[in-house]
């Protein structure tokens, strides 16, 4: 038996043993592996469970995807970050719907055409629900890889990732036993023990062949670029209401949203002297000017992150004396139907601290 086969062998007694009973394992249709793949990307699994199960109930598959709308999607995705992946995937499903009639190819060359499918998740699909026979490299399988081979290469270097291609196409090319289960013993073996901080070693089930462990250099792999340095921001929101109506503004183009509605806001940066605004025209909201408003209040700031900037969210409440005029990029609602607009984590911070103050 060649060190491939032995691999294999371990890593899926491994799975067997130690794989987490999560729900979206059962029943794996390529819809269900596509969603919870883009949903759990990046992200830490046990927060986002819930949202994903409440996603596919809502859409439990390509048909009611593709017939929704951005807004309801981004709603439903709430909870699950990265709110473009929620619009590429209705574009994915309105692809699909068009030319597959819903139905998952079981190319990759066909997969990789379909919006919010990168390679990574076609080889998820591929090898979990059509048993092809090809590798994922997703984080956790490049950290692992990178000690396993001792790869001293920056993590995303072409090389680097060449490397691990070719080693990977080795491994499954000759594998015997279930091609999913065993990119899913790598992911699953990244995320309990060839972890990013100390590895367990002693309990990995593939470190007779791992060359970092040989060396004692697995605390020093991957290699990583620099991150960048940490930006302070201030960001400003205004809770606008008049009796039981609440304003909110579309975020058309705005430093961290995008196409979102939320509360009105603007935010300063450090080392600038210039705000920026949520609002194009600050005449839309000249009740910050003339003080058109009966009362105000502030709320304790909050603390929030994207990615390298730290922000300090302040929240203040207006109470107005009269209603600004709606246009298309302004909205009064109610507030039992707020929740159904708010899809960004930060405003849905920013409400509930509004809630429970
Ligand atoms: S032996 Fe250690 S470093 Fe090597 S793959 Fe296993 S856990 Fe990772």
């Amino acid at each position: 038996m060649n060190n491939y086969s032995k691999i294999e062998i371990n890593l899926i007694e491994w799975f067997n043993k130690n794989k987490e009973p999560w729900f979206f394992r059962k029943d794996r249709t390529p819809y269900k592996v596509w969603i919870s793949e883009v949903a759990l990307h990046q992200t830490r699994i046990n927060a986002a469970l819930e949202p994903l199960k409440r996603f596919l109930t809502i859409y439990p598959n390509v048909h009611s995807l593709a017939k929704s709308t951005e807004e309801k999607v981004m709603n439903a995705f709430r909870g699950l970050g990265y709110y473009n992946r929620a619009k590429n995937l209705l574009r994915g499903a309105v692809y699909l719907e068009k030319y597959y009639d819903g139905i998952f190819p079981d190319t990759f060359e066909e997969l990789i055409k379909i919006p919010s499918i990168g390679s990574y998740t076609a080889a998820a699909i591929l090898s979990i629900c059509f048993q092809k026979k090809i590798g994922v490299l997703d984080g956790n399988v490049k950290r692992i890889l990178s000690r396993l081979l001792f790869i001293e290469k920056e993590i995303n270097d072409i090389s680097f990732i060449k490397t691990c291609e070719k080693f990977q196409n080795s491994l499954f090319s000759q594998i015997k036993l279930n091609s999913g289960d065993l990119n899913e013993a790598f992911m699953e073996l990244g995320q309990k023990i060839c972890t990013p901080k100390n590895p367990d070693c002693d309990n990995c089930p593939i470190s007779d062949f791992c060359f970092a462990q040989k060396k004692n250099k697995q605390n020093i792999l991957p290699i990583r670029k620099t991150k960048k340095e940490n930006i302070t921001v201030d960001w400003h929101f205004f809770i606008l209401h008049y009796e039981n109506k609440f304003l909110i503004q579309k975020y058309n183009s705005f430093c961290f949203l995008k196409h979102h509605w939320g509360f009105p806001s603007f935010s300063s940066f450090e080392n600038s002297n210039e705000n920026k605004y949520s609002f194009d025209n600050i005449n839309e909201l000249t009740f910050l000017k003339k003080n058109n408003y009966i009362e105000s209040k502030s709320l304790k700031p909050i603390k929030h992150s994207i990615t390298h900037h730290k922000i300090t969210m302040h929240t203040n409440i207006l109470n107005l004396n009269k209603v600004i005029k709606n246009n298309e990029n302004l909205l009064w609602v109610n507030e039992n139907e707020i929740t159904k607009y708010l899809t960004a984590s930060a405003m849905i911070k920013v409400w509930r601290a509004f809630k429970n103050n």
